[in-house]
């Protein structure tokens, strides 16, 4: 199966997807994943008329961006601070903010290079404590007010890596962005749901598909 052929097909699941459940599809954002994927790969998916990426290396997806400066990349993968930098320069978005102290380093730097980064915050609301990364729902505030109203690092909603095979992982989360938009005034968006699960992310009211293999085919490591 081509690129055009596949990416038709998980259209169309995403379809089906939201037709189960009455949404609208034009209301979901699909971000295709393109780690591990070859930037002739990334090209042929700009063909056909996606501009924006998601990485999970900061090394990687700086590389492909100065290759493909037309193009966006979003950054999914944990963040060390000490790679902090390159990540507010080669990504227009960062979707894996999950402790203070990255905050404080990013709202710094971000000011320092006078660039504008919209941020996610990633949870994690199953205990993972994993290599994954994430905020526990307990050091939430803790990470919001690191972050403030930093006017460079504007907050645009919530993301999440549910362990597999947890039913209730995608209203969980649609539950914290619920009372987090009510506590803060304002909205928030969900990024959830990944080619193994998206009909559950979309039942449960997710805003953004982060898909990668459905997308592009299995990666190349
Ligand atoms: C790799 C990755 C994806 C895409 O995963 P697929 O199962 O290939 O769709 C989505 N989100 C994050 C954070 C990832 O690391």
């Amino acid at each position: 199966m081509n690129l055009s052929e596949r990416v038709a097909d998980l259209k169309a699941r995403i379809h089906r997807a939201c037709e189960a459940v009455g949404r609208d599809p034009a209301t979901l954002e699909l971000l295709p994943v393109s780690k591990k994927q070859p930037l002739a790969l990334i090209r042929e998916a700009a063909d056909l008329g996606f501009t924006r990426f998601g990485e999970n290396y900061v090394q990687e997806g700086a590389d492909k961006a100065a290759q493909a400066p037309d193009l966006g990349f979003v950054l999914l993968g944990p963040l060390q601070r000490n790679k902090a930098k390159p990540a507010l320069q080669h990504f227009t978005e960062i979707q894996s903010l999950d402790r203070p102290d990255l905050a404080e380093r990013l709202r710094r730097l971000a000011e320092e290079l006078a660039v504008t980064r919209p941020v996610w915050i990633q949870v994690d609301l199953w205990d993972e404590a994993t290599k994954l990364g994430g905020c526990t729902e307990q050091d939430l505030p803790d990470l919001l007010a690191a972050l403030g109203d930093a006017p460079r690092l504007p907050l645009k909603g919530l993301m999440a890596i549910p362990p597999p095979e947890n039913e209730g992982a995608f209203r969980e989360l649609a539950d914290l962005r619920e009372r987090l938009q009510q506590d803060l005034g304002r909205v928030l968006r969900l990024s959830m749901g990944m080619s193994g699960d998206l009909e559950a992310a979309v039942a449960a009211g997710s805003d953004q598909l982060r898909i990668g293999t459905a997308f592009f085919g299995e990666r190349v490591y």
